[in-house]
C-alpha cells in the first residue's frame, strides 16, 4: 500500500521514548528552567541603555522601534529584533513603534504591511498606538532636506548612477568630488523643487549631502539623499515622484518619532557616523536618539534572505510565503511553532556583537520543549498495518482511559476505543526481528499503549508476498496495560481501532536545504540547488484517533512516539491535515554525528 518513501529521519520508533517522564526527559525540562525561563540575561544592549538612562539622557525614557521594509514577509531573523527591541522597551518600561520603512515604491505591497501586523501581533507584542510609516514624514524629510541646502550641505548632481559610483574612489583612493558640487543654494533650491515637480526623469539627477569625497568611511563620500522615481507608492499614490534614501530616511524618522535607541544589525555599523551626520543637520535640542547594532540571527540550513526567499516563492519551489518549510514566520506558525518557542528562542540565543551561525536544532529544541508541555497526547499511525484480534468479540468495544498530558496535570483524560481490527505502525512489525527488536514480530507479545498485551499469531500476505495483515490475540487479564501473572512485555507500541479512527492527511517536513549553508554552491549553481527534493512527504492515509475530528487549523497534538503535529490551514471539515511541527528527538544531529 505505501506508495510514498520515508525520509531518513522519519518516526524513528524507540520504545524508551514512550515511558513518560524518562531521566532523559526530565533533565531536558531542568535544563530548559536555567537556560530559557530566567528573567532576561543583561547583554550588551543593556549596559548601553542603563549608561544612557543614568546619564538622565532624553528625559530618561527608553523608545524602541521595529522597521520593517514592506517588501517581504518577516523571517526568523526578524523574530529575533522583534523580540529584542520590543523585549527591552519592556525592560525598561518604555514604548516600541511598529514602522513601516517604505521609501522603495517599487518592492512595496500592501499585501506585506499585513502580514507584517499580523506576525507581531502573534509574536506576542503590542506596538505603540498606530503603526507608523516613513511615508507619512515624506513632507517632513522634503523640508528638511530643503533647510539642509540651505545651510550649503547639500546639493543637486547631474551625474549618472555609474559616474557618481566611478568617482567614490576606493578604501585606498579618494573619491573625486562631482562637477556639480559648488552649484550655489539657489540653483540647487531651484533643481530639487522642480525634481519634487517632476520635470526630471528617473536618473537624471540626484541629491546629495556634501560631506567628504576624501573620508576614509565611503559611505561618508557625499552620500545620496534623495532619488528620482517615477513610481506609485503603495500609500502616496503619485504624491512623489522623489524618494528618500534609507539612510537619510531612517535617523529622521528615528527622530520624528522620539525613539531613543535604534537598534540595528552589524551591516549598519559603517552607517552610524552618518546616522549622526544627520541628525546634527536637523536636530534642535539635545534629545539625539543612539544608533546600537548587533549580529543578525543565521541559521543552519536555513536562507534568510527575502530577496531569495521571494524567489522560492515566485517559482514555485515552495506553495507559498507560509509554506511550513519555509523560515517565514507564517510559515513556522503553519508548521506549528508556538509564539513562547520563538521567544525562548531567542532568549536562548542571546544578543551579540558578532556574527552568529545558530544549529536551526536550537530552534527545534525550544518548539519541542514548548509543546511537550501544552500539546495534548494522541494516537496516530502514518504507515498502518492492519491487526486483527480473533479472539476478540466481533461487535465489542472497549473504552479505556488515556492521559491527555502527562506534562500537564489539568489536561486530564479521555477515552480511547479498542475493538477487533486496529491498525499499528508498520514499523512496529518485523517478521524476522533482530536481538533487542521489542515490538511485534511473530510469536511475540507486545503492549498496545493503555489497552492490551497482543500475541502475534499468524502474518496474512498478498499475492505479491507483502504484509497484508496480522491475526493476533490478546489477553483479557492485561487490561490497562499490565497483566496478573507478573509476565513481562517489552515493548509498548502505538495503535488505533479501525472503525473509530479517522483519516487524515499528513505532511512530514524535512530541512528545506541539503547545506548546513545553502549558498555553499559550485560554480554556475545556486541555492537552488541546494534544495532539499525529500523536504515534503505526504501521506494521504495516515490514520488518528477520533478525539482529534474537530481539532481546528493550528492546534498542537503529540502524536505519541511519532512527533509534534499541528492541524494544517489547509483541512477542511471531514479532512484534516496535519503537519508534522518536528520529531520528538532531534534525529538529524545523530545523523549527521554517524557521518551518513
Ligand atoms: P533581509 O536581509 O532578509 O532582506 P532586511 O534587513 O532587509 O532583511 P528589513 O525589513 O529592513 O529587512 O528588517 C527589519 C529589521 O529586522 C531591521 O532592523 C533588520 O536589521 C532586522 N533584521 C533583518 N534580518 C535580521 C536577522 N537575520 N537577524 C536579526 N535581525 C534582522
Ligand atoms: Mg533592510
Amino acid at each position: 500500500m505505501s506508495d510514498f518513501t520515508f525520509s531518513r529521519n522519519f518516526v524513528r520508533l524507540n520504545t524508551k521514548q514512550f515511558q513518560m517522564g524518562s531521566p532523559e526527559e526530565k533533565k531536558e525540562s531542568i535544563a530548559s528552567e536555567g537556560d530559557i525561563k530566567t528573567t532576561k540575561a543583561a547583554n550588551f544592549i543593556n549596559n548601553l541603555i542603563e549608561e544612557d538612562l543614568a546619564a538622565g539622557k532624553n528625559g530618561k525614557r527608553v523608545h524602541t522601534r521595529f522597521p520593517p521594509e514592506p517588501n517581504g514577509y518577516l523571517h526568523i531573523g526578524h523574530a529575533k529584533s522583534i523580540c529584542l527591541n520590543f523585549g527591552l522597551a519592556q525592560q525598561y518600561n518604555g514604548l516600541t513603534n511598529l514602522r513601516f520603512d517604505d521609501t522603495n515604491p517599487t518592492k512595496e505591497d500592501v499585501e506585506y504591511v499585513d502580514s507584517i501586523k499580523e506576525d507581531v501581533q502573534w509574536l506576542g507584542f503590542k506596538w505603540n498606538d498606530q503603526e507608523l510609516y516613513a511615508s507619512d514624514y515624506f513632507e517632513q524629510l522634503f523640508e528638511w532636506a530643503v533647510k539642509i541646502i540651505q545651510s550649503g550641505n547639500a546639493y543637486v548632481d547631474d551625474q549618472t548612477a555609474e559616474e557618481i559610483s566611478r568617482n567614490r574612489g576606493t578604501v585606498t583612493k579618494p573619491g573625486i568630488e562631482s562637477p556639480y558640487r559648488n552649484r550655489s543654494v539657489e540653483e540647487n533650491l531651484d533643481l530639487f523643487y522642480r525634481m519634487r515637480k517632476g520635470e526630471f526623469p528617473d536618473g537624471a539627477k540626484v541629491l546629495r549631502a556634501k560631506i567628504d569625497m576624501a573620508d576614509n568611511n565611503m559611505l561618508m563620500r557625499d552620500p545620496l539623499m534623495y532619488r528620482i522615481i517615477h513610481a506609485d507608492h503603495h500609500r502616496t499614490g503619485d504624491k512623489w515622484c522623489i524618494y528618500p534614501m534609507y539612510d537619510y530616511a531612517h535617523g529622521q524618522c528615528d527622530y520624528l518619532e522620539g525613539i531613543t535607541h535604534s537598534i540595528c544589525t552589524l551591516e549598519f555599523e559603517i552607517h552610524r557616523p552618518l546616522y549622526n551626520w544627520f541628525l546634527d543637520q536637523i536636530a534642535t535640542s539635545d534629545y539625539r536618539p543612539r544608533q546600537i547594532e548587533f549580529s543578525r540571527l543565521n541559521l543552519t540550513y536555513t536562507m534568510m534572505s527575502k530577496r531569495k526567499l521571494l524567489k522560492l516563492v515566485e517559482d514555485k519551489y515552495v506553495s507559498g510565503w507560509d509554506d511550513p518549510r519555509m523560515p517565514t514566520i507564517s510559515g513556522i506558525r503553519r508548521r506549528g511553532y508556538t509564539p513562547e518557542s520563538i521567544r525562548n528562542f531567542a532568549e536562548m540565543i542571546g544578543v551579540a556583537k558578532r556574527d552568529q551561525l545558530i544549529d536551526v536544532s536550537q530552534l527545534e529544541y525550544c518548539v519541542r520543549e514548548d509543546l511537550n508541555k501544552r500539546a495534548n497526547r494522541v494516537m496516530a499511525v502514518l504507515n498502518p498495518l492492519k491487526v486483527v484480534i480473533t479472539n476478540y468479540p466481533d461487535d465489542q468495544v472497549d473504552e479505556l482511559d488515556a492521559i491527555n498530558n502527562p506534562e500537564d496535570p489539568n489536561a486530564g483524560s479521555r477515552k480511547i476505543q479498542f475493538s477487533k481490527v486496529l491498525y499499528i505502525e508498520r514499523e512496529d512489525f518485523m517478521e524476522n526481528p533482530p536481538k533487542k527488536f521489542f515490538r511485534l514480530f511473530p510469536g511475540g507479545e507486545v503492549r498496545m499503549r493503555y489497552a492490551y498485551f497482543v500475541r502475534c499469531n499468524e502474518v496474512i500476505k498478498d499475492e505479491e508476498g507483502n504484509i497484508a495483515e496480522l491475526h493476533c490475540t490478546y489477553d483479557p487479564a492485561s487490561r490497562g496495560g499490565n497483566s496478573p501473572d507478573g509476565r513481562k512485555v517489552k515493548g509498548t507500541i502505538h495503535w488505533v481501532s479501525a472503525q473509530h479512527a479517522i483519516e487524515a492527511e499528513v505532511r512530514l517536513f524535512d530541512r528545506l536545504f541539503v547545506k548546513e549553508n545553502p549558498e555553499d554552491v559550485a560554480e554556475g549553481q545556486s541555492f537552488i540547488d541546494n534544495l532539499n527534493p525529500d523536504s515534503l512527504i505526504v501521506l494521504p492515509k495516515a490514520y488518528v484517533e477520533p478525539s482529534v475530528a474537530d481539532a481546528k487549523p493550528l492546534d498542537s497534538f503529540q502524536f505519541e512516539r511519532l512527533g509534534y503535529f499541528c492541524v494544517d490551514t489547509d483541512s477542511a471539515k471531514g479532512k484534516l491535515v496535519f503537519n508534522r511541527t518536528t520529531t520528538l528527538k532531534d534525529s538529524w544531529s545523530k545523523i549527521e554525528k554517524a557521518g551518513q
